[in-house]
């Protein structure tokens, strides 16, 4: 078997658009009829590869193959050998799972990019209608939730169709400038700046640096990223960023003062800030970098320095749990339960013997974390450094 129109993939293309050009090229029906042929012949090839390759367009990605993926990237290789292409050329378009995670989200690789998993679309995919014209494939960036206006021509993603008004979506219908019920698609709706700037980032060397930053945004301020003025939110957040976030900081500090019911020095840091630090971890990018936690610490190391301890606990006397600690400082919780042995860091309670500490149990003080965080991490510049965002 040996496909006759040889179908090179491009490089920004997504894997499941590279496949349905490769059958309508190839003068199958779509891609489910190709699939329904290669089933056969990858289960005759090596008989492991039986369903490696779904017959669903929208399973076909390797990540959602999980612990078969490393059936799928072969069965890959073979359809890459059929259509006379690189293998490693194909195997580019591919989404896999990364052992990198945001907080607890799952995340995602293509080539250099890395983000949650939840950022991929799933119901539907929107299109460039001019894009679209020039040339015949859909690149793997429409995939992207955030990715919501062309950065190339300046346009709105066209998301709806305007006869049925159903959700556009190639890989369930295998047309790309056509809706399921065969009209053709058009683009009325008008440039949402906000969505150009999100699209330009996306596709720019900063794309690392707003991905986390989109799904903690989304989490703290409880927001779907689909929805029509989260990048307008997004945006504006972070054009003044740090102030509003050092802002709603400085109300949950005034509140926990205004309304403590038990001395400071019981009370737990997530009854003040919530999840702030838990949630903060989904702001990560894949170079271990993330504004947010550098702001927290910021925040705190101030806290500290302007509540210097005193006969009557305050809010510097804060509780944190063994989790929270080792985020902050940037370690493991068996570190953390390490420090404490070793006297680094003192327990608020007396410990009965042989007692376990847990990653929950909230029995460190605020400002001896942030004090060793300090004697630690003394190449952190002194200055704020400055975020500077990348649209
Ligand atoms: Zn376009
Ligand atoms: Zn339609």
């Amino acid at each position: 078997m040996h496909f006759l129109v040889q179908t090179k993939p491009f490089p920004d293309e997504a894997l499941e658009s590279y496949l349905l050009r490769l059958a309508r090229n190839n003068s199958y029906h779509g891609y489910s009829e190709l699939a329904d042929i290669l089933w056969q012949w990858l289960a005759e090839q090596d008989h492991e590869l039986e369903g490696a390759l779904p017959l669903e367009l929208n399973k076909v990605d390797v990540y959602h193959a999980r612990q078969a993926s490393s059936f799928r990237i072969r069965a890959l290789k073979l359809v890459a050998q059929l259509a006379d292409v690189n293998a490693g050329d194909i195997l580019e378009l591919a989404c896999r799972r990364s052992n990198f995670k945001f907080g607890n989200l799952a995340a995602v690789s293509r080539n250099e990019l890395t983000i949650p998993l939840e950022l991929l679309r799933t119901e539907n995919i929107p299109v460039c209608i001019e894009c679209l014209s020039e040339s015949s494939y859909i690149p793997f960036y429409w995939h992207l939730k955030p990715y919501k206006a062309c950065h190339k021509h300046k346009t709105q993603l066209t998301t709806q169709c305007g006869e049925c008004h159903n959700l556009i979506d190639y890989r369930a219908s295998e047309a790309l400038l056509e809706c399921g019920c065969s009209c053709k698609l058009t683009c009325s709706e008008q440039l949402n700046d906000a969505d150009f700037k999100i699209a330009s980032a996306l596709v720019s060397n900063n794309s690392q640096k707003i991905a986390g930053l989109i799904s903690w945004f989304a989490k703290v301020k409880q927001l779907d990223v689909g929805d029509a003025d989260f990048n307008r939110a997004f945006v504006d957040y972070f054009s003044t960023w740090p102030d509003g976030f050092t802002a709603e900081l400085d109300l949950l500090t005034n509140n926990a003062r205004l309304k403590q019911l038990n001395p400071l020095n019981k009370t737990k840091l997530n009854s003040v800030y919530a999840d702030l630090i838990r949630d903060a971890q989904r702001a990560a990018t894949s170079n271990r970098k993330n504004i947010v936690l550098d702001e927290i610490i910021n925040y705190f190391v101030e806290l500290v320095d302007s509540n210097p301890k005193s006969k009557h606990p305050n809010i510097a006397d804060l509780l944190l749990c063994t989790f929270d600690t080792a985020v902050l400082l940037n370690t493991t919780t068996e570190q953390v339960y390490r420090l404490h042995q070793e006297g680094f860091l003192n327990c608020a309670y007396p410990q009965k013997k042989h007692e376990q500490l847990r990653a929950d149990s909230h029995v460190f003080y605020l400002r001896q974390v942030f004090e060793l965080q300090q004697a630690f991490a003394a190449e952190r510049p002194q200055t704020k450094k400055q975020f500077i965002a990348p649209w």
